[in-house]
Order: C-alpha cells, then sequence, then structure tokens
C-alpha cells in the first residue's frame, strides 16, 4: 500500500540501505576544529570555541546573549529558574511535546500544566491557553497569575516548536504578558525556524536550543540558552558552578549547576552552525518533494505556518486515523525505511498522569495520526 512512497523515499536518498530518521552529516570542518581542541589541550569547558560558538549563535538568532550548556535538558532546566520557576509553581505546557520540556518543570519542584496544540501548527494553541486561564487562574493585584482552587502561582509557560514549525508567536506573547506569565520557549527543535522574520527562541523572556545528535545541527550532545543581556550573565553563573569571577580563590555564592558545554563539542558545533542554512535548504527541498510526490493521496504532508519559515527539521505526514498510521509504520520499518509515530502525550505517562489540564481533543487527534518520515540532509551530487 505504501510501496510507492517507500520507493520515492530510496530515489531521494539514493541507496537501497536501511534509511535512518535522522542522521548527523559532517561536511564542513568539523575535523580541523575537533583537532585544534585535542592540539590546544583545551577539550573541556574553557575554550575559544565555546565562546565563538555562543556569539556565532546570538549573532545568527538575534539574542543579546547565547550561553552554551550540556544539553537542551540542562538549558530548559536553567532557562526555566531564570524565570523564576520555583517549588511548587504550576509551569503551562503541550502535551504533545517530547518529555525533557515536562522533566525540566519537575526538576524545579513545579507541576506542568498540559494546555492544547493548534492542528495548523503542532503547538501550544493561544487560543487554548487564554481559555484555561479565564476558567481556572485569576491575576492578583501585585500581578501575579494565581490558579484560583489552590493558589499556586502559574509562573511559565512554555510553548515548544515542533519539529520546527513555529507556534503562533505573537499571540502566545500577548496572553503571557497580559496575565503576568513568562514566556519561555522550547525551540529545541527549531533552529533555524523564523517566525515574521524573526528567528524563535528570542520571543519570550528566555529560550532554549539543543544540538543533539538528532537534531538539525549537533555537537554530540550540547544546547543553548537564548536571553537578554542580564539574563545571559546570569545563565553563565548559574551553568558554571555559580563561581565567582577570581584570579585564584574558589567563591561560589549560591548551589550552581555543572552545566557547561565542553569545548570539544563546541567545536563541533561551530563547524556544523557554517553549514546551518545549506542543511535547511536541503531540508525545504526534501520537504517540498514529499509534498508533491503526496499530493493526491491519503496522507497530509504538514507544511509549514504561515508568515514562517520553518527548518522542516522532522517532516511529519498526518494520516486518516490510527489504524493507517499503524499500517504506515509497519510497512516503512519492515522495508527498512525508518519512520516514527509522535511522542505520547504527557499526560499519558506515568509521572505527569496526575497533572492539571485542559481540554486535549486536538493532542489526542494528532498523536493518533502523525508520522515522521526521514529527514536527513541529502547533499547534493557532485556535477
Ligand atoms: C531535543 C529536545 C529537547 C532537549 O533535548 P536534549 O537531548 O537534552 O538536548 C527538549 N525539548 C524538545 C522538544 C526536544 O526535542
Amino acid at each position: 500500500m505504501f510501496a510507492s512512497l517507500i520507493q520515492f523515499i530510496r530515489e531521494q536518498y539514493r541507496t537501497n540501505d536501511f534509511i535512518p530518521l535522522h542522521a548527523p552529516v559532517f561536511s564542513g570542518r568539523e575535523r580541523d576544529y575537533v583537532l585544534e581542541t585535542i592540539e590546544s589541550t583545551f577539550v573541556s569547558s574553557v575554550g575559544a570555541f565555546v565562546e565563538r560558538f555562543e556569539s556565532d549563535m546570538a549573532g545568527y538568532t538575534g539574542s543579546q546573549k547565547a550561553v552554551a550548556t550540556v544539553n537542551g535538558t540542562a538549558a530548559l532546566h536553567t532557562a526555566l529558574m531564570l524565570a523564576g520557576v520555583q517549588s511548587g509553581d504550576l509551569v503551562i505546557t503541550q502535551a504533545l511535546t517530547f518529555v525533557a520540556t515536562c522533566n525540566a518543570i519537575a526538576y524545579c519542584g513545579a507541576q506542568p500544566v498540559f494546555i492544547d496544540v493548534d492542528r495548523h501548527t503542532l503547538g501550544l494553541s493561544p487560543l487554548a491557553l487564554e481559555k484555561w486561564l479565564e476558567e481556572m487562574a485569576r491575576k492578583d493585584d501585585d500581578g501575579t497569575c494565581r490558579l484560583k482552587s489552590t493558589g499556586q502561582v502559574v509562573r511559565a509557560c512554555v510553548p515548544m516548536h515542533t519539529f520546527g514549525h513555529p507556534v503562533e508567536l505573537d499571540s502566545l506573547v500577548a496572553v503571557c504578558a497580559r496575565w503576568g506569565i513568562a514566556l519561555v520557549e522550547d525551540a529545541a527543535e527549531s533552529l533555524g525556524s523564523f517566525y515574521k522574520g524573526r528567528h524563535t527562541g528570542v520571543f519570550g523572556r528566555v529560550g532554549v536550543l539543543s544540538f543533539n545528535g538528532n537534531k538539525i545541527i549537533t555537537t554530540g550532545g550540547g544546547g543553548m540558552i537564548l536571553a537578554d543581556e542580564d539574563l545571559g550573565r546570569r545563565a553563565k553563573h548559574l551553568t558554571t558552578t555559580a563561581k565567582q569571577p577570581h584570579p585564584y580563590e574558589y567563591v561560589h555564592d549560591e548551589v550552581g549547576y555543572n552545566y557547561r558545554l565542553p569545548n570539544l563539542n563546541a567545536a563541533l558545533g561551530c563547524a556544523q552552525l557554517e553549514q546551518l542554512e545549506d542543511f535547511i535548504a536541503a531540508k525545504r527541498k526534501l520537504a517540498s518533494a514529499y509534498s508533491t510526490a503526496l499530493q493526491g493521496s491519503d496522507l497530509r504532508f504538514f507544511t509549514e505556518p504561515d508568515n514562517c519559515r520553518s527548518n522542516y527539521w522532522l517532516n511529519a505526514v498526518i494520516c486518516e486515523d490510527s489504524k493507517a498510521r499503524d499500517r504506515l509504520l509497519k510497512e516503512t520499518n519492515e522495508g527498512g525505511v525508518m519512520t516514527r509515530p509522535i511522542w505520547q502525550l504527557m499526560n499519558h505517562l506515568s509521572m505527569y498522569g496526575g497533572c492539571l489540564r485542559g481540554d486535549l481533543t486536538n493532542s489526542e487527534w494528532l498523536a493518533e495520526r502523525i508520522v515522521n518520515l526521514p529527514s536527513s540532509v541529502i547533499s547534493e551530487l557532485p556535477d
């Protein structure tokens, strides 16, 4: 039934071997830069590539500051601390996300609240958010948003740009501002994705990126915090064991974290970032080919929302129902073409099953139907 799709994917990747969902491509100066760190002996948390990666990333995203971390989850944890999330707080996010979003909330001793996503963005719905707040929350005279029933503070809201497709940021920024909630963007999947000409991750108080092995660029493992000068400085402090600058004394002024990105990894990141726009061009070309190939079929190829340039990190199709999804998954994987369903909804996981949630109709609908297709960058054949 999906033989022609499998055939099409094999033609794109020009192979009869196993085709992974997403494999990294190292076609730039990765070897040179990594070797440079070894030859300099600066492979660990101090080194020129860390600073360069941070300033390159700030330049690319338009963020005032960018602070590198050991992974995206650590960046999220730090971002939530920067947003003032404390034990006992509530933090709004999507049920349709990767588990790291919720884990970071839990690390702060806070509890996630699950709000529905929109079908046209796959990300947090501003309307659903507003509706839930109207019903469940109040805003105190001091500007703090609290749950009416328990008085718990609703401290932050963490939308996630699913598969690199930007959420409706203008509306989310407005709702969060109106309710006094800090906006923290989980832009782990959306490096290179722009909303109305601005890079994702710079719309709220703080944003985070990930450079895990399966992301659009990789440092092996790594992440980045995007913030303004003040919060950026604070992020650096928190992620470097809260050590005060001193020529030789060890002075630490609070409980800090060792969340720094090693120079070795940053070297890889600098080389990868140099190729990002080429990667995105290749991914957008592949997405367009998928879209054309699937026209008239039972699979709806998911395309970027209006006014956005998406990085098309992972290509996605929406199947007619869960039966069709299961068939697609079975046939492609048996045929040596790796495809995956979207994550289980967070409220279905044992540790987050008891969390507050709004109506999740769209999340449930999408979770039953979405399948990711192979999305690795295809290098151009030499002419
Ligand atoms: C990848 C990812 C993260 C962070 O992941 P790390 O593997 O810790 O770098 C966070 N949120 C989402 C949505 C992700 O996809």
